[in-house]
Order: C-alpha cells, then structure tokens, then sequence
C-alpha cells in the first residue's frame, strides 16, 4: 500500500494538502465516534449506502438490552416505547430536515413509507390522473408508481434528465398541468448525485395545483433541507444512508400539518387507528402525523436514529454540507486531472451548488474495477452499467483517506492493468 501513498503529486492536489484539510476540519473530531472497520480497508466510500456504525448506537443497543427489554418486559410499551416513532422524528426533523414538530415519524422501509405518501398526495387531489417523474429515480420509486399507475389508472409522465444532471424546474413546467396530482423526485440523484432545486419544483407544482412528494434517500444528513419553508407537501427517505442508523432500520415519512385534517393513506394498521389498544370494530384514523403509522415500530431501530439525528445536530448539518462540499470538490479535482485522462467520465456536476454528497464516474470496465477495488480495500459502489459511486460521508471520512482512495482508483485503472 505504501508505494501508492507516498505524497506524489495526483493532480492538483498532493497528500499533503488533504492532510492540511484534515488538520483545518471543524469536523474531524467526530471520526473517533465512529466503529472501526476491519484492517484491511483502505477506505470506505459507500457511507451513502449503508453508513459507518457510531460507537454511541452499539451502547444504546446494549443498555436498552439491558436494562428496558430484559428489565421493564411489555411493561415497556407503555413506558415510553411506543412514542419513539413521532419522538425520534421530531429529534431527525429539527437537525436534518428543517420542520417543525409533529409532521414527522419513523417507521417502516422508505418503499412503503413512499407508497404510504404517494397515496395520500393522490386522495388530496381527487380527479387528477397524472404522475410526474423520472427515468434516474431510484427503481422502488418508479415501481412503486407504475403500481400505483396500474391499480388507479393514472398516467406516467416520465421526464429524461442528462445522465450528469437531474430534473430541473423547467422541466417540470414543461409536462405539469391541470390533471397532474402529484409530482416526485429525489431531491439528490442516486447515480448523478444532481441536486435538485426542491423549494423551485415545489413552487411549480403548487402553481398548477400538484402536490410534490420528495425522496431525500441521499440528502437527508449530508445536506441542508428546509421541509417546512420550501412549503413540501410529503417527503420520506432512509435512515441507513447518511444518518447512519445501520441496515434496515426505519424510514422517515413527513406529512406537512397543512394537510393533517385530511390525511388518508392506504394501509390501514391499529397502530394508525385511533386509540389502537380498544381493539375496536372499524378503522379511524388517529389525529395528525400518527395516522401515517401502520404497525409495531421497531425500537432497536428508531434508537439507532436517535444516534444519527443527535450526532448531526451537534456537529450542524451546515458544518457537513460545507465538508461534504469540500470532498466532492477534491474528489471531482482529481478525478478530472487523473481519471478522466484514463477514460474515464465524471457523470456528477461540476457545479457544487448542484451537486450532493458522492460523485459518479464512468467507464466501461466499471464492474471488474469495483471487484478489484474491493479486493485493495477501497470499498465503492458500483452501479450497473458502468458507474462507480465514490460516497463522502462528512463525518467519518477524512480527507486524506478519500486522496489515499483516489490514488488507488488511479493505480487500479491505468493502462497497464
Ligand atoms: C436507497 C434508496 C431507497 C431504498 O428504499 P428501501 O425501502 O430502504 O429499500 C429508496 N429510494 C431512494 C431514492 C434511495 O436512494
């Protein structure tokens, strides 16, 4: 490894400059919180995937273990357990998602939490039969509307963004009219990483009537987001990402009060219901954000998600956007100077104002490089056909780690391999 991290010049960055970033990072501290990975990894770039475990959720897990369930037993439901779902989503929704109370919960996948969303944005706009959306989505959200599409009758409108860019807002005002419902998006691109300009979209959908229905899978704590002045209609998006809170844990569903009064999603759990535990004949919805619930939330989860939102919000999701800036600026420096000579394409943008927190390149042999990139310990994401992810996650990652990974993507895809 060392011949590979010996500071020679990559690009117009050396080694030692990152190492400067790092001694400069207002952030660096926070490394330390987090679990260590196994020797061999050189660097972990897929944090937008599946984040890196802080220390602090592994002795929540084991204190709850403990001390609630082996402790309190069923009594534990209802001593505090089952307000989890709308507490932790108020402690997520003021450090990461700019609302304000109760418009928040956390639970289920983020597949059923937008199913949830997407049926209730098309109750609210009764006699419109249109969806608007794009090719770049990730696939559950396009499959969950050609659902939607095929057991309501509604109609797709499929918008084609660039391959290094995303759906603007005149494009949106391009398509939308007086029969589209619904217009939903991911606020950052999974494959481009396009920032989208979410206030703007929203503001074209609401002229027309729509409602918008936000996926923030790959913002939500890498990016600032301001649910409650951009005026979103419904938003969801995972916890496992950015926030941190390991595999499978539950998703974020927000639900803007101004809509509360005639919130009706479809699937109908006792846990939605009014007054769940009178077991009673018949389904009323209860009051607010807690209709959006369905079933039993699950506690080791949501705890893990208390951890994300309250390392975010000490560390200021402002300060991780700037570093997440500053990453993908270094990422994408060198990417041009080293990689794109190698024949390789950035297919993220060069605007940092629209650009989230990962960068894409492309190129054929894509899928052999990430399996030999995997085997040197610098762990990406490939993305069929021929992308390379390179995730930054602001609070784990170190500057000098992401040069150390770049250097090593370089070496891997130079001629002579
Ligand atoms: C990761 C991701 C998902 C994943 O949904 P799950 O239900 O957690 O599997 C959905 N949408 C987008 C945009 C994603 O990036």
């Amino acid at each position: 490894m060392s011949s590979l991290t010996t500071g020679a010049i990559t690009g117009s960055i050396t080694r030692a400059q990152a190492q400067d970033l790092d001694r400069t990072d207002p952030l660096a501290g926070f490394r330390d919180r987090y679990l260590p990975a196994t020797d061999d990894v050189v660097a972990y770039l897929d944090g937008n995937s599946l984040g890196r475990p802080l220390a602090a959720i592994a002795d929540s897990w084991q204190r709850f273990t403990h001390e609630q369930w082996a402790g309190r037993l069923i009594r534990g439901w209802s001593e505090g357990w089952m307000d989890l779902p709308e507490l932790v989503g108020d402690e997520l929704a003021a450090a990461a998602l700019g609302a304000a109370p109760g418009q928040t919960i956390i639970a289920d996948s983020t597949t059923v939490n937008f199913y949830k969303a997407m049926r209730a944005a098309l109750n609210l706009r009764p006699g419109r039969t249109k969806i608007i959306l794009d090719r770049d989505n990730f696939p559950t959200n396009r499959y969950v509307a050609e659902s939607l599409a095929r057991d309501l009758g509604l109609e797709l409108v499929w918008l084609e963004p660039p391959i290094d860019g995303g759906v603007t807002p005149e494009a949106v005002a391009a398509v939308i009219d007086e029969r589209t419902a619904v217009v939903t998006l991911s606020h950052i691109a999974y494959q481009s990483a396009f920032l989208a300009d979410a206030p703007a979209i929203t503001e074209v959908a609401h002229r027309a009537g729509a409602l918008v229905v936000w996926d923030l899978c790959h913002s939500v704590g890498s990016t600032e987001i301001e649910l409650d002045a951009w005026d979103v209609d419904f938003a969801v998006g995972c916890t496992y990402k950015f926030v941190g809170a390991g595999p499978g844990a539950p998703a974020l569903l927000y639900a803007n009060a101004r809509h509360h009064a005639g919130l009706d999603q479809p699937i109908w759990g006792w846990l939605g219901r009014q007054d769940s535990f009178e077991m009673e004949q018949g389904y009323r919805p209860a009051a607010g954000i807690r209709s959006m619930m369905s079933g039993t939330p699950p506690l080791l989860g949501l705890l893990a998600v208390r951890e994300g939102a309250a390392v975010i919000a000490e560390a200021g999701i402002a300060a991780i956007r700037a570093k997440a800036v500053a990453l993908t600026e270094m990422v994408t420096a060198i990417a041009e100077d080293t990689l794109v000579p190698q024949g390789f394409t950035v297919m993220s943008p060069c605007d940092p104002a629209r650009r989230g927190g990962h960068v894409s390149i492309a190129r054929p042999d894509a899928r052999e490089l990430s399996q030999r990139l995997t085997e040197a310990g610098v762990l990406i994401d490939f993305r069929a056909p021929q992308a390379i992810r390179i995730g930054l996650s602001p609070l784990p990652a170190s500057f000098t780690e992401v040069w150390d990974a770049m250097e090593v993507i370089r070496t891997l895809s130079a001629p002579a391999h």
